[in-house]
């Protein structure tokens, strides 16, 4: 995969319009990408859209653990982690109050967002699903919907032409924002007190960090994990307090300031570095699926990233959605949205309970450091940590497609 081809429409909006499609995805994301292909394959007519053109960036660490890759295996996309050349990950190394703390990490892979997801997108359309990037899509409310469908408004990137379309079911896996492209009647938003927000960059220049370990410098005002990808490249996701950011004028140098108070070393051009940023992190949608609309990924919700479990929540989802998906495209019943909630609470509430743990012990530098010296000296304590955080294969049973 290429990281600078951008990836064609499979049709033009005008096409998309002049038909029902079996399911509409919103969002080509791993969560959305990996819906619509499994849908595809299930022969349903999908149509998964963006309004970004892809490869596009993502603020993401970018660190594949053990539990997304075995949802990859399960689905015969495990080529995938070789293909795009990924680096295997081996430490995970903590940097707090002037301490340092290591562990070993079982599996787990670094990527580049922009690689991973446009293969994503690259399968969905292998496996038969239309793709239409450069649309933002909005659910219109239920009462605007004839019997029997959904309709989603698709606005081009620039803003100048909105296309109607109309489908059995549609998948919201727009990742954090889309709760803005939901009927605020139907759906709710609550985002956290104090969220923290999400910055990133990927740098090309020379960095002396070294492949195989993700770096992680905790700081009371956030944290900031460096990765190597594929290349010599250094990926830098950090999460913040917004306040943070805005005093030391930009992400450049928060990161640099924090690096600077944990110990780790300094990396050369920040400043010059295309950094991007998030909304407020911590937040979640409810109800988890409504008249014809299943709501998935970050897109349901969202805990503080220091786990790196996003991408393996929202792969986990996608395959999960299927089944009830297919269900609603024959049929709509009400108890397939009671049924997805029950099935996304069953296979995701207990990890994100743990992660939120976690981010709240974070959030006291001291304390987490002091606990991570424990792990690293006693490394059989962070075992059961590390396997809940990892997803044990036991735990993964029933993932497949
Ligand atoms: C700082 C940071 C570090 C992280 N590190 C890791 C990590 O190392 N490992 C990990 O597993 N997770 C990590 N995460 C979390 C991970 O990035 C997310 O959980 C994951 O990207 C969720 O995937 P998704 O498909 O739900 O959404 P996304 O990946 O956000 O994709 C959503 C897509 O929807 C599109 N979209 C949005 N709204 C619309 C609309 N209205 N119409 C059309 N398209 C729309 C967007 O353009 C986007 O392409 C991190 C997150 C942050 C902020």
């Amino acid at each position: 995969m290429d990281a600078s081809v951008t990836i064609p429409s499979t049709l033009t909006p005008a096409a998309a319009a002049g038909r029902t499609w079996d399911a509409l995805v919103i969002g080509a994301g791993p969560a959305g990408a990996l819906a619509a292909r499994q849908l595809a394959l299930t022969g349903a007519e999908t149509l998964l859209v963006d309004r970004a053109e892809f490869p596009r960036p993502k603020v993401c660490g970018g660190c594949l653990n053990g539990h997304a890759l075995r949802v990859l295996h399960a689905v015969g996309l495990e080529r995938l982690v070789g293909q795009l050349g990924s680096r295997p990950l081996r430490r995970f190394e903590v940097y707090s109050a002037g301490r340092r703390a290591g562990l070993t990490l079982p599996d787990g892979t670094a990527v580049s967002r922009a690689r991973l997801d446009a293969a994503l997108v690259q399968e969905a359309i292998a496996a038969g699903a239309a793709f239409l990037p450069g649309a933002n899509g909005i659910v219109l409310p239920r009462a605007e919907c004839p019997q029997g469908r959904r309709v989603v408004e698709l606005t081009s990137a620039h803003g100048r032409h909105t296309t109607v379309v109309y489908s059995r079911i549609v998948l919201a896996a727009g990742g954090l924002g889309h709760s803005r492209s939901l009927p605020a009647g139907e759906f709710r938003s609550h985002v956290a007190h104090k969220s923290r927000i999400g910055v990133g960059a990927v740098l090309a220049e020379p960095h002396g960090y070294e492949p195989g370990t993700i770096h992680m410098a905790v700081q009371r005002q956030g944290y900031v994990g460096l990765v190597c990808l594929e290349g010599a490249a250094l990926n830098v996701a950090a999460a913040f307090d917004a306040e943070f950011v805005k005093r030391s004028h930009g992400p450049a140098a928060a990161v640099a300031e924090l690096l600077r108070e944990a110990g780790l070393p300094s990396i050369p051009d920040l400043s010059s570095a295309a950094w991007a940023g998030t909304l407020p992190l911590t937040r979640h949608t409810r109800p988890l699926a409504g008249n014809r609309v299943f709501l998935l990924g970050d897109a349901a919700g969202y805990v503080e990233p220091f786990t790196g479990e996003g991408i393996a929540w929202a792969l986990t989802a996608a395959l999960a959605v299927v089944p009830l998906a297919r269900e609603g495209i024959v049929a709509w019943d009400r108890h397939l949205a009671r049924r997805w909630m029950a099935e996304y609470r069953r296979r995701l509430s207990g990890r994100q309970r743990v992660c939120r743990l976690i981010a709240a012990g974070v959030r006291r530098p001291r304390m987490a450091s002091s606990l991570l010296g424990a792990l690293s000296s006693v490394p059989v304590l962070a075992r059961p940590l590390i396997e809940r955080i990892n997803g044990s294969p036991a735990r993964l049973q029933g993932c497949g497609s």
